[in-house]
């Protein structure tokens, strides 16, 4: 089949549908992928080794979108990627399409068939297309945190890690899931002292079973919840109801209880956020302060780790990818409910309940 790599052109998204290496895999199973030159530049994936991997580089975006079959993305297309995709084109790519009305109607009147990583699942309910980024959100939301947790970015002025002599700094996680464990996993590498808060007791089980006493654990109600948070220096949301707007576990009136410069990282702010003060920010401008609190509130963070993500994507996709180009997509769809259950547009037919159902469409 005919592979398509279009460089991403969404406002400072520098990853990539396809490393060289996972060209260097579709090309050995037969396929041929054609790449648009300096896809890859920004994040050190250079022209000359998607060539070497078996990639033919094309000029624009134009031929890359006339010459394949399957085009492999990382973000949504935008309205002029829109207006290339054809009827006889399956576009595999995050789409998130429930809040996206123009994108949706774009792609049903491209007549696309849109397959979406973020509904794509796998045999336990979990969503692998979407793991990856969460795995790096959860370890950059520390990162991010101990960075604004010093006096030059507005943070109290503490250092995670403590020294000999002085305590650590101490982290509250609410939620304990991908992000969750992935940030407890670097805050206890830094030696924070961390509580992690979840409400699935098979969670916080879990999360005892792999970190034993070097995190607290502590079931997700009111006063835990409080507890944990009003005696942090950063606080990290990863919280997350399918389906669901994002409970707001800290309300406006609660940041006079926190203490003065400490960090409020809000992971989830992508689902709304799960605290009542939280606003979507940029990497360009990431961070604002309310009542004396830092609140991060990047809703894409790992497109500040691009290479990193790039390669951690790919690892989810490949599969996926050789699967749909190896056996067309309907066979791979027939034969794999999980990747069925990423289509979300086919012929002009909207086939993912959930988007139609948010979107107040017929499927
Ligand atoms: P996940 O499903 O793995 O984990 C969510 C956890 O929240 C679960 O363990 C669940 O039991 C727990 N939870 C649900 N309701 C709760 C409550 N009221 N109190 C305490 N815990 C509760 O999800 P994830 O992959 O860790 O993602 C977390 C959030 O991070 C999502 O909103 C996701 O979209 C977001 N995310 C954001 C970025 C970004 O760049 N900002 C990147 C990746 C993921």
């Amino acid at each position: 089949m005919r592979i398509g790599v279009p460089k991403e052109i969404k406002n400072h998204e520098y990853r990539v549908g396809l490393t060289p290496a996972s060209v260097r895999e579709a090309v050995a199973h037969g396929h041929e992928a054609f790449v648009e030159r300096a896809a890859g530049t920004a994040i050190g994936l250079t022209d000359e080794q998607y060539r070497a991997a078996g990639a033919t580089l094309l000029d624009t975006a134009d031929e890359v979108f006339a010459r394949a079959e399957l085009i492999v993305k990382v973000k949504e297309p935008q309205p002029e990627e829109c207006r290339r995709l054809r009827p006889d084109q399956v576009l595999f790519t995050y789409l998130h399409l429930a809040p996206d009305r123009p994108q949706t109607e774009a792609l049903l009147a491209a007549g696309v068939t849109a397959i979406a990583y973020e509904t794509v699942t796998d045999a336990h309910g979990g969503l692998p297309l979407l793991a990856p980024m969460s795995e790096v959100a959860g370890r950059m939301a520390v990162q991010a945190g101990a960075a604004h947790l010093e006096k030059s970015k507005g943070g109290a002025g503490v250092l995670l890690g403590g020294v000999p002599g002085v305590a650590p700094g101490k982290v509250a996680i609410l939620g304990g899931g991908v992000v969750g464990y992935n940030a407890a996993l670097i805050a206890v590498g830094l030696g924070a002292e961390v509580t992690a808060v979840d409400r699935s007791l098979d969670r916080l089980r879990w999360l005892d079973s792999q970190f034993g006493n070097r995190i607290r654990t502590l079931y997700a109600n009111r006063a835990n919840i409080e507890a944990s948070a009003f005696d942090a220096d950063l606080v990290i949301g990863a919280v997350l109801v399918p389906g669901a707007a994002t409970p707001h576990l800290l309300g406006r009136q609660d940041l006079a209880q926190l203490r003065p410069g400490s960090v409020l990282v809000d992971v989830a702010i992508d689902q709304g956020g799960c605290f009542a003060t939280s606003q979507p920010t940029t990497h360009t401008d990431p961070t604002y302060v309310v009542d004396g609190i830092v609140h991060y509130c990047v809703a894409n963070m790992p497109g500040a780790v691009a290479r990193t993500s790039t390669f951690a994507l790919n690892n989810a996709t490949l599969p996926f990818v050789l699967a749909l180009a190896g056996k067309g997509w309907r066979q791979a769809l027939q034969d794999d409910p999980q990747l069925r259950n990423g289509l979300n547009t086919h012929a002009g037919q909207l086939t993912c309940q959930a988007v139609a159902t948010a979107l107040g469409l017929a499927w």
